[in-house]
């Protein structure tokens, strides 16, 4: 950008991604000692949607190497070029998925957190077979059953849990869920984790910014955290 030029509220904010992180990591490691948990029995996902480079280069930096996004497109413009530069960079998809972008999708991250229907789950199982690349994949679950939102209802979770492992042999990690704002995170934590012990699964990736702390005691194995490391979007 050329010197002088007008850039954006969010992106002339000062923010020190550096230590942002480190503080994030250390309250990661403190909520771990107060569930009696391995450190490393939780990934920090950084979510970099809407930030560039400049933004996501301290962290890269910093030595962190897993990282979120929620949109394809974002994600294909953003990340080759950083992936260059450090080959072994972990990218998660965190934002909803269209079939018609399951082909770019497989072939880009090392993660989709957000099969929320069989035929997703059928197109996602093809891509991966004809791209011979098996990544992980969680089924993202609507606990608190909101109508705008993404994910299977929790009372129909089983069935396409059952679908997406046995039927058409998705390497399922796990089970992934956003709350309601106004509502207590933990009882959706509590029931992201009933619901992926009676399915045998052990992922649980939730936790935000707000709640990834809570999120750990209630058994996350992935946090997904944006503002609290990158600042406040746009
Ligand atoms: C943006 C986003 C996050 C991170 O949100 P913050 O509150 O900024 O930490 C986590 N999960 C999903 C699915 C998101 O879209």
């Amino acid at each position: 950008m050329a010197e002088g030029a007008p850039q954006s509220p969010a992106h002339s904010e000062r923010v020190d991604v550096a230590a942002n992180l480190a503080a994030v990591k250390e309250r990661i490691a403190a909520a771990c000692v107060r569930a009696g948990r391995p450190r490393d029995s939780v990934t920090l996902i950084a979510v970099t949607k809407t930030f560039g480079p400049e933004r996501i280069l301290p962290a890269l930096e910093a030595g962190h190497r897993t990282f979120g996004e929620n949109r394809v497109q974002e994600a294909e413009a953003k990340w080759p070029p950083l992936k260059e530069r450090f080959p072994d960079v972990a990218l998660h998809l965190i934002g909803p998925l269209q079939t018609n972008k399951a082909k770019v999708a497989v072939a880009l991250f090392d993660a989709i957190h957000t099969v929320d229907r069989a035929k997703l789950a059928r197109v996602l199982a093809k891509e991966m077979e004809a791209q011979g690349r098996r990544i992980p994949c969680y089924v993202e679950v609507n606990t608190g059953e909101e109508a705008q939102k993404h994910g299977v209802f929790p009372q129909d979770a089983d069935a396409l849990i059952r679908e997406c492992r046995d039927d058409l042999g998705l390497p399922l990690a796990g089970l992934m869920c956003i709350p309601p704002l106004d509502e207590e995170p933990s009882l959706h934590f509590a029931l992201l984790h009933k619901i992926a012990e009676r399915n045998g699964l052990s992922g649980l990736s939730m936790g935000m910014s707000g709640d990834y702390e809570i999120a750990v005691e209630f058994g996350a194995t992935a946090v997904r955290v944006g503002s609290a490391i990158f600042g406040a979007r746009g």
